[in-house]
């Protein structure tokens, strides 16, 4: 438990990712465990503008008096990234000698695209996880998503980083534990409660320097084939992949679900799969070395 008067000023945690991967629910966690153990906690966030994929942050601010809701630059004890470029972005709100942690996911906004054409070369951040790991003190960087994968459910990828998280704050695993469940689906309650001690038994485990995570293979040295699949039961045909698809290959049919008409022009940009509000686009890219079968391979 959390002795209140070992902490004399704020701890301040920046949490960073992109929209629709959970930040705030990351950060409500935080400030709730704060909260029931009698800190003043500040939160604020902007997500409001992030459409799905746009920047989202969560300043956290808790101790026994907090005046400011935000933490200047340089001076976050924890930066805390669910996805690799946002933890780039936001390094140098970390103090010297302070926590990084960050899920190497990497999710490249379609507009990171320099051209139209297949698997063309993305204007995104080339630093690695062992470079940065390197340049802080105390540094852990992890495929939360791949290992959300294993335990079944690509969602629980924030409660393994909040497993991590919560080795860098004096609170109990029991209380962690206790304020996730009230903010998980009652369903998933014993797959977070995992995924939890995954990220903690990971990072009593973490070996530094971390392996280098090899680099994203050149455009030019893949033969990538691209399926695109469309969830119809989750379409609503709002038309928005229609219009927004700088190929023209979608399209909808006569029950008013978005069919891909033109399989061959897709380039895989993922303006669609971004754009869908329901979710019902998913992109998936693969060498063509591992293709099998044909669906709406292109
Ligand atoms: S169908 Fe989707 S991924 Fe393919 S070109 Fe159009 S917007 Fe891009
Ligand atoms: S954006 Fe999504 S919901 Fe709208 S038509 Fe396309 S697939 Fe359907």
């Amino acid at each position: 438990m959390n002795d209140k008067s070992k902490i004399e000023k704020p701890v301040n945690v920046l949490i960073v990712g992109v929209g629709g991967q959970g930040v705030i629910m990351v950060s409500k966690v935080l400030a709730l465990l704060c909260q029931t153990h009698g800190f003043e906690v500040k939160q604020s966030e902007v997500h409001g503008m992030a459409k799905r994929g746009g920047g989202v942050f969560s300043h956290i601010r808790f101790g026994p008096k907090v005046w400011s809701p935000t933490i200047p630059k340089g001076k976050a004890d924890i930066l805390l990234a669910l996805e690799w470029a946002e933890a780039m972005r936001w390094l140098d709100h970390l103090k010297p000698g302070g926590t990084f942690i960050a899920d190497t996911q990497r999710i490249v906004p379609p507009f990171a695209c320099r051209n139209r054409k297949r698997g063309a070369e993305r204007n995104y951040s080339r630093e690695t996880p062992a470079e940065i790991i390197d340049k802080v003190k105390n540094g852990y960087a992890l495929d939360a998503e791949g290992m959300a994968m294993t335990l079944g459910n690509r969602r629980v990828a924030n409660t393994i980083l909040l497993g991590v998280l919560s080795t860098a704050l004096d609170f109990s695993p029991e209380s962690w534990q206790a304020v996730i469940e009230k903010f998980v689906p009652p369903h998933t309650i014993e797959t977070n409660a995992q995924a939890f001690q995954e990220g903690r038994s990971w990072t009593a485990n973490a070996v530094k320097p971390l392996p280098v995570v090899s680099e994203a293979p050149s455009a030019e040295s893949i033969d990538i084939t691209t399926e695109l699949t469309i969830n119809t039961v989750w379409c609503k045909g709002c038309d928005i992949c229609v219009k927004m698809c700088p190929e023209r290959c979608l399209a909808l049919n006569e029950d008013q679900e978005a069919v891909l008409i033109h399989p061959d022009k897709c380039t895989g940009c993922r303006i669609c799969e971004w754009l869908c509000p329901d979710y019902a686009i998913k992109l998936h890219k693969r060498p063509n070395s591992q293709t099998e079968g044909t669906g709406a391979g292109v």
